[in-house]
């Protein structure tokens, strides 16, 4: 394993969240499984055996699991609350993105009994079966607070179709007919499949956005599904991935003369045309041309610059941590995903599970 500079500095500052969440961060208390899940994910991949560090919070992580039976409902639902302070009596918290995170931690955790004893498969199967709209096959990220239906007012979106599958292929779906067997594959489908943009990408309303892209593609992957793209979109989707580094003189893959780069940009990636570039945009393209990589053509892409980009530009060198940019401060999610950026390049990473590839297995 590679250390990355300032590695000490890192685990201090993810440390840090886990302990007592900065006064900045106080917004983020309804939030604590994705807290716990980002510092969790920055520390494994520095190479933090969290499972021995972190152990004696199990009873804690264990709590955030319930089980929902409403008056009326036919169905029992699990999953995860992202944080106790929003449990209300008869109203349902449990949301995807929350039982996807809390998965993750468990998988890091290696608690063994949480995966044979205490979770229960189908209840955590129904309530992702529930949050897949029945009119477009895309997901919801939970449920209406009192019925077994979508949210009405939450967004159904690529984010959460990838949630849902990833899901899913924690509790063991492997194949079309297990997937199938507890959501509309086919709707699910046609649905990822209408998000393709026409320049290549996935998004909404034609505009490809990478980290849209990268739930697509890692959803359709899970699936076994991405022999469903032509090889022509394929293609298309390769070039505008690798249009998103960003250079003093150009894309990186043309060249073409950019006069509206940030000079500090140089080889960091953009989540869309015209924006400045981002850490966290650098793992979703990457991600994204990995599980296209396939074909067999050099990628124009620079990932030393790339690397340089995350160390020399948005890596905080004085308390630890990556921010977005070179303006702000380091904040959890970029330094998460900063190191998840700087171990994909170094292939010790499974950017399509989000976990480091030795925890993946
Ligand atoms: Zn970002």
């Amino acid at each position: 394993m590679v250390t990355i500079p300032n590695h000490v500095k890192h685990i201090r500052f993810l440390e840090r969240h886990l302990s007592l969440l900065p006064g900045s961060q106080q917004e983020h208390d309804v939030n604590r499984m994705a807290v716990i899940f980002y510092s969790f994910t920055g520390l494994a991949a520095l190479g933090i055996d969290v499972a021995k560090q972190y152990g004696s919070n199990l009873d804690w992580l264990y709590r955030h699991y319930i089980t929902v039976k409403l008056p009326g409902w036919e169905q029992t639902i699990s999953g995860f609350t992202g944080s106790l302070s929003v449990q209300i009596a008869g109203v349902n918290t449990v949301s995807l993105p929350n039982t996807l995170f809390a998965l993750l931690v468990f998988k890091l955790m290696k608690d063994e009994t949480f995966w044979n004893n205490h979770l229960n498969r189908q209840n955590v199967m129904t309530f992702v079966a529930r949050c897949q709209s029945p009119e477009n096959g895309s997901f919801s990220s939970t449920l209406d607070y009192k019925k077994l239906e979508p949210s009405p007012v939450d967004p159904k979106d690529l984010r959460f179709c990838y949630i849902a599958i990833a899901i899913l292929h924690l509790l063991g779906c492997r194949n079309d007919d297990e997937f199938a067997e507890h959501i509309n594959l086919d709707k699910l489908l046609n649905y990822i499949l209408s998000q393709q943009c026409d320049m290549g990408g996935f998004g909404l309303y034609n505009e490809a956005h990478a980290g849209y892209t990268s739930c697509a593609l890692s959803a359709l992957h899970l699936l076994g599904k991405l022999d469903q793209l032509s090889d022509k979109f394929k293609e298309r989707t390769i070039l505008w991935l690798c249009q998103r580094q960003v250079s003093r003189e150009g894309c990186m893959s043309l060249l073409e003369p950019n006069d509206n780069y940030d000079h500090d940009d140089h080889g960091g990636f953009q989540g869309r045309e015209n924006k400045f570039a981002d850490t966290c945009y650098v793992f979703w393209c990457l991600n994204s041309l990995g599980i296209l990589e396939s074909q067999d053509c050099e990628l124009p892409t620079r990932l030393d610059l790339a690397e340089q980009f995350l160390l020399h530009r948005t890596q905080n060198t004085i308390i630890g941590g990556f921010s977005k940019n070179d303006q702000d401060d380091p904040d959890l999610y970029h330094t998460c995903l900063g190191i998840a950026a700087l171990k994909l390049i170094e292939g010790s990473f499974d950017g399509v599970l989000f976990m480091p590839k030795n925890n993946s297995s």
